[in-house]
């Protein structure tokens, strides 16, 4: 403990209960101030009329973050939550009335995918494994790193790695050189559109809306909830995160 050491945090969204809890356990004395009348920020539901909402995320990412702040306070994240992979995990519709399933379970996408695009899969599996390496470099090398500021940040370390990754390209075209149909080239790309970015022009700090042609996601989601960067601490950690939808 750290006697006399109080510690305010403001706002109880996933960020300030992580942020909490490992003052917390660093010893502090640790008082949470929440706005709401209920603690989970945007990480909320909405019942209304026999119909529920997710008012925030619909897709748990990288839950190796979460099992790790409940490793670090004692506990095991599977003793408090059941976590319910979803199959599919999302459906992207199109204009012309064609959808496509989108699971993580390859036997399944595979033959989906080539019904779309017959003889993607080699151009798929090149596809899975670029979006690792960036994955891999992005999470290690920008998320999960401490920048003491704006200098830190714009090192020629950093400068060299944007460039590898090709972070700041027209991810449309990016994704264009695994994919030849316009179906596949957008479900593969407008996930940038989750940080508020098009996927079919440069990166830039103002969000873009989507484009008219943009695909639309219907999640068949029960929920479920992630803040990448909020829930982070400290320095660098191992970069083993699989995605659980
Ligand atoms: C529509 C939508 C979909 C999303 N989908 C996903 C997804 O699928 N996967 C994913 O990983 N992420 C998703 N996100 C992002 C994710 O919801 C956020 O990154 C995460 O919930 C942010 O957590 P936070 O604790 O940083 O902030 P918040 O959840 O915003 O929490 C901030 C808290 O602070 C409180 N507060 C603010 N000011 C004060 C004050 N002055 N005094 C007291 N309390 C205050 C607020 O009431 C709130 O409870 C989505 C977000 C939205 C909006």
């Amino acid at each position: 403990m750290r006697p006399g050491k109080r510690v305010a945090v403001v706002g109880a969204g996933m960020g300030g209960l992580a942020a909490a809890i490992r003052l917390r356990l660093m010893g502090f004395e640790v008082d949470v101030f929440e706005k709401n009348g209920q603690i989970g920020g945007r990480v909320g539901r909405l019942e209304e009329a026999g119909f529920t909402f997710d008012t925030g995320p619909t897709l748990l990412l990288m839950t190796d973050v979460y099992r790790d702040l409940f490793r670090e306070a004692g506990r095991n994240l599977d003793d408090e939550i059941d976590l319910m992979p979803l199959d599919p995990n999302y459906r992207v519709h199109f204009g012309d009335g064609d959808s496509i399933k989108v699971s993580s379970n390859l036997p399944t996408l595979i033959p989906e995918l080539e019904r779309v695009e017959p003889g993607v899969t080699p151009r798929f599996y090149r596809f899975m494994e670029d979006a690792c390496l960036k994955y891999r470099l992005g999470r290690s090398e920008f998320v999960e790193r401490d920048f003491e500021g704006a200098g830190d940040f714009f090192g020629p370390r950093n400068l060299r790695l944007l460039l590898k990754t090709k972070a700041v390209n027209n991810y449309y075209k990016s994704v264009s050189r695994f994919f030849r149909t316009d179906k596949l080239r957008q479900t593969f790309s407008f996930q940038t559109m989750y940080l508020g970015l098009s996927p079919s022009r440069r990166r830039r700090s103002t969000p873009s809306s989507p484009t008219p042609s943009s695909p639309r996601m219907g999640s068949g989601s029960r929920g479920g909830a992630c803040t990448r960067s909020c829930l982070r601490w400290g320095g660098s950690r191992g970069t083993s995160g699989s995605g659980y939808t």
